[in-house]
């Protein structure tokens, strides 16, 4: 068969068609992908308090690596459930909660500490609408450097007018230079990066760490849940009887550790003890029905915790665009 009219017609006609179309296609293809997402911050109302998740960026965690007291398998198994592989990108998220009568931020970030991805705090804070100075109070839940790194720029204070709080059980342990000194090599740059983070503010006279429960400005308490740090620490904040928990370290992974609480990840410091504080916050989150915020769940990591019997489901929060 001899196919070259065919061929013809449709060369013409597609010349045609190009040519009609030529440049709705070039300006298609001409707009580049911007592959930037939107400012990391999401806000809400808490009763009459303002609290807006800021976000540090993210990193990747090799999750079968980290994670122990399971096995690879089940960590497959639920991963896969979840539609994630690893290694598992991880937000590092900070809060801020506007009482109406002081700026506080729970946890700073990594700033320098974890790389290029991570670091982003400042910006969006700014891009929330607020500016470093107005924060009047900093709590850290604990002394890792992903959430006290972004304290510092450098060597000098990145929050001039805040001071910062902190049990401490962890203030004594991570910025003592004779366990630093003891401790495993790779835990060291642990230590050095909470020294670097909060020696800046013990110099000027602004770090006053408190000891176990303590109630710090009206509708902000410091609940104790040491384990995954000697001071790990989680935040309560109530107002006009609505109340959110802060979390930080309390878990990880999302996938994981709200069907297995038992799960501990390799960073606990006494992981039998972070298993028994994270199953105590969660089944007190699922019975009072509070809000609550992790560092490391996926952003804005605000939601609640139901119980499935076994282990619990998280409830992302349901957008509010604050009309
Ligand atoms: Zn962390």
């Amino acid at each position: 068969m001899n196919l070259q009219p065919l061929t013809c017609i449709a060369y013409s006609t597609l010349a045609g068609l190009s040519l009609m179309l030529a440049p709705i296609s070039i300006a298609t293809a001409a707009a580049p992908q911007v592959k930037t997402s939107a400012p990391g911050y999401y806000r809400m109302m808490l009763g009459n308090f303002e609290v807006t998740a800021l976000s540090d960026g993210t990193v990747d965690l090799k999750i079968e690596e980290l994670l122990t007291n399971t096995t690879a398998a089940k960590i497959k198994t639920a991963l896969a459930r979840a539609h994630l592989k690893d290694p598992v990108e991880t937000s590092v998220t900070a809060y801020l909660v506007n009482t109406g009568s002081k700026l506080v931020m729970i946890d700073a970030g990594a700033g320098v500490f974890f790389g290029p991805t991570l670091g982003k705090l400042i910006a969006n804070l700014k891009a929330c609408g607020y500016q470093p100075e107005q924060i009047d109070e900093i709590y850290i839940t604990h002394m890792h450097s992903d959430h006290v790194g972004g304290l510092v720029n450098g060597d000098k204070i990145a929050f001039p007018n805040a001071v910062v709080r902190a049990d401490r059980r962890d203030a004594d342990f991570w910025l003592s230079k004779a366990n630093m000194d003891t401790a495993p090599k790779e835990a060291k740059p642990v230590f050095e990066g909470a020294m670097a983070s909060i020696n800046p503010y013990i110099a000027a006279g602004k770090f006053k760490p408190f000891d176990g429960n303590t109630d710090l400005v009206p509708g902000v308490s410091a609940i104790s849940t040491y384990g995954h740090t000697p001071g790990h620490t989680v935040y309560m904040v109530e107002s006009q009887g609505q109340r959110l928990v802060l979390w930080g370290d309390l878990m990880h992974v999302a996938a994981v550790q709200f069907a297995e609480p038992s799960v501990t990840i390799q960073f606990d410091t006494d992981s039998k003890a972070a298993a028994a504080q994270r199953k105590k916050q969660y089944a007190d989150a699922a019975k009072r029905g509070h809000w609550v915020a992790a560092a490391h769940l996926p952003f804005p990591g605000i939601g609640h915790l139901r119980s499935d019997g076994k282990g619990y489901d998280w409830l992302p929060a349901n957008y509010t665009a604050l009309r």
